[in-house]
């Protein structure tokens, strides 16, 4: 099932919440199966059907709504957006390291207790 299908079903798509993004989307058509694993699929299965379900990604007219969909939910499991699951959690590490660094207040060399900003 891919990454639209699924936002088809009514417990993905919130009540009275139109998300117009996904139905534009590239998954929509024929690939199905290519964005979520089956159960116990091997490593080389998996990175192979995983590289088939970014090359659709790369071709998505809505891949960065579909992306930041993803990383919102967060949606846990399967190719979203072009990333995978591991990828999506590293982008949201990053996300969440950066947001603390920005609301640390910087300290300012050479002055002894002062802080900027
Ligand atoms: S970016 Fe990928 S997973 Fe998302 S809608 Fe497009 S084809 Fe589907």
């Amino acid at each position: 099932m891919a990454a639209a299908q699924l936002l088809e079903r009514p417990p993905a798509q919130p009540a009275g919440e139109d998300s117009p993004w996904h139905t534009a989307a590239a998954c929509r058509r024929d690939e199905v199966g290519l964005f979520f694993a089956p159960s116990k699929e091997p490593t080389a299965a998996r990175l192979s059907r995983e590289e088939q379900a970014k090359q659709v990604c790369a071709r998505c007219p809505v891949l960065l709504a579909c992306r930041e969909h993803a990383l919102a939910q967060p949606e846990p499991y399967g190719v979203w957006g072009g990333l995978t699951a591991a990828e999506r959690r590293v982008v949201l590490a990053r996300r969440r390291r950066r947001d603390v660094e920005l609301c640390e207040p910087v300290r300012v060399p050479g002055a002894r207790g002062r802080i900027a900003g």
